[in-house]
């Protein structure tokens, strides 16, 4: 994937993050692969051919958060960093949360491209729905740490920022949590590859929605580690039930 790289199979988890907030709110970001059989058609089998899944049933995001004595009815709102099958295929576990796309999310549901990498068979029934749809001009400039960003208050008193960080697929976001924590879904593959991107190779150049945004962002993800921001991919490897901080 990387020039210069030792040859090597690398394991990729698939991340989800719960936030507790104020007022009994409890923000789930991203809700990792879909257990069970993927009724994806063809584009479903070249997706695994490629990047082929390991998934248990006790890999459900419901069953997850159970383990940990949160019930997932308790979820109040579900944020999105993109649609990719690694980030949506709990989803349907939550109809009773606010779900919150942006607009880029919704310009791939309508034209998915192969290369956008969305498998719609794994989004439920009726997809989006009343989803929470953030509009590009939402985001608003915003300092961080000496870093500017582009960012969503999403309840309005900076415990939870909804950080534009583009390149990886449209409308791609991250989430910034009480001003210490960036889940930076896959504005990078992994904490120690935020500032690969000029090394990637070819291919993994042409899957991502625009290599020179997704390589900025890397440049952005760098400053705010440096700046003492907590940056966490989704497929760093945290612990199971590790307390971001
Ligand atoms: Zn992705």
């Amino acid at each position: 994937m990387f020039r210069g790289a030792p040859p090597g199979i690398r394991t990729f988890p698939s991340g989800a993050f719960l936030y507790d907030g104020d007022d009994g709110r409890r923000v789930l970001f991203d809700t990792g692969y879909a257990t069970g059989r993927w009724d994806t058609g063809w584009r479903g089998v070249a997706y695994r051919r490629l990047l082929p899944p390991r998934v248990t049933d006790d890999d459900d995001i419901a069953e997850r958060l159970r383990a940990d004595d949160v019930d997932p009815a308790s979820v109040t709102h579900v944020v999105l960093s993109h649609l990719h099958p690694d980030h949506v295929g709990g989803v349907h576990r939550f109809p009773q949360a606010n779900l919150v796309l942006t607009a880029g999310h919704l310009r791939t549901l309508a034209s998915p491209r192969l290369r956008a990498g969305v498998l719609p068979g794994l989004l439920p029934e009726g997809f989006p729905g009343d989803a929470r749809i953030l509009g590009d001009d939402e985001f608003v400039p915003r300092t961080t740490a000496g870093v500017d960003l582009r960012a969503v208050d999403l309840f309005g008193d900076g415990s939870y920022l909804v950080v534009d960080l583009p390149g990886h697929a449209d409308g791609h976001v991250g989430a910034l949590v009480e001003g210490k924590v960036l889940l930076a879904g896959d504005g990078a593959w992994g904490r120690d590859l935020l500032d690969a991107a000029p090394r990637m190779k070819a291919l993994p150049r042409a899957v991502q929605h625009d290599y020179e945004t997704y390589r900025r962002t890397g440049e952005v993800l760098t400053r705010l580690a440096a700046a003492g921001i907590r940056v966490v991919c989704s497929h760093d490897a945290v612990d199971d039930r590790e307390l971001l901080s």
